[in-house]
């Protein structure tokens, strides 16, 4: 199964409940859901993008998807700028 929040694909039935993602997260998108023993993706709002999430898992059961139309991530690329 997949759920995709539009920002966000995470497949549950990839996921062995490493906590690495969980870990990673340096905003408070990943909380961790101690009895399922999977990450949830809860304030996908606050994602920065920066794909920690997705490189860390080796399961391959992250997929960060940016929205284009989103003002946070042009906010992150005009710091480049
Ligand atoms: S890093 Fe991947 S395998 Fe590990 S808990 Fe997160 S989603 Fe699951
Ligand atoms: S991309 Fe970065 S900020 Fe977004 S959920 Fe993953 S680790 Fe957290």
């Amino acid at each position: 199964m997949i759920y995709t929040n539009h920002k966000i694909e995470f497949d549950p039935e990839k996921c062995v409940g490493c906590q690495l993602c969980y870990k990673a997260c340096f905003v408070d998108v990943i909380r961790w859901d101690s009895e399922a023993k999977k990450p949830i993706f809860k304030y996908v709002e606050d994602c920065e993008h920066c794909f920690y999430c997705q490189s860390v898992c080796k399961k391959d059961a992250i997929k960060v998807i940016p929205d284009p139309s989103s003002e946070r991530l042009h906010q992150h690329f005009e710091r480049y700028a």
